[in-house]
């Protein structure tokens, strides 16, 4: 997600205002640069319907296109082989995990997810898909 620039009234500069809060620093380690952009990798479990939202200056984000942007980290997730539980939306990195599609979260398989009661996500922040 891009920020916005915009000017400061009576000419006191620009401010880069990001949609989801204030002007905020990219938080890469040892980068201080005014962040232009917010990750949304999207989170799971007790975090559904939120998304990483670190802030990120133009080197360090990654744009996926669409206002879509990873931060650093996010684009090695991305990268790495993984898969997404349908139950409780947390990805998993583990090989074992992968390969025998298991989710460590719900602590099952994902043929046997129907078995669970559905995941108790919190209430507020759930955004519809
Ligand atoms: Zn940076
Ligand atoms: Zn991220
Ligand atoms: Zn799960």
């Amino acid at each position: 997600m891009k920020c916005d620039k915009f000017e400061l009234p009576n000419g006191q500069g620009t401010a880069i205002i990001c949609s989801r809060g204030r002007r905020q620093k990219c938080k890469d380690p040892g980068c201080d640069r005014n962040a232009v952009a917010l990750c949304d990798w999207p989170l799971g479990g007790p975090n559904y319907g939120k998304t990483c939202d670190r802030p990120m200056c133009g080197t360090h984000r990654h744009s996926q296109g669409e206002d879509k942007d990873f931060c650093p980290g996010h684009e090695r997730a991305k990268n790495t082989p993984h898969i997404w539980c349908p139950r409780c939306h947390m990805p998993s990195f583990n090989p074992n995990d992968i390969e025998k599609k298991f989710c460590g979260h719900c602590n099952a398989f994902h043929d046997q997810l129907d078995q669970l009661p559905p995941y108790e996500f919190p209430k507020k922040g759930r955004r519809k898909k």
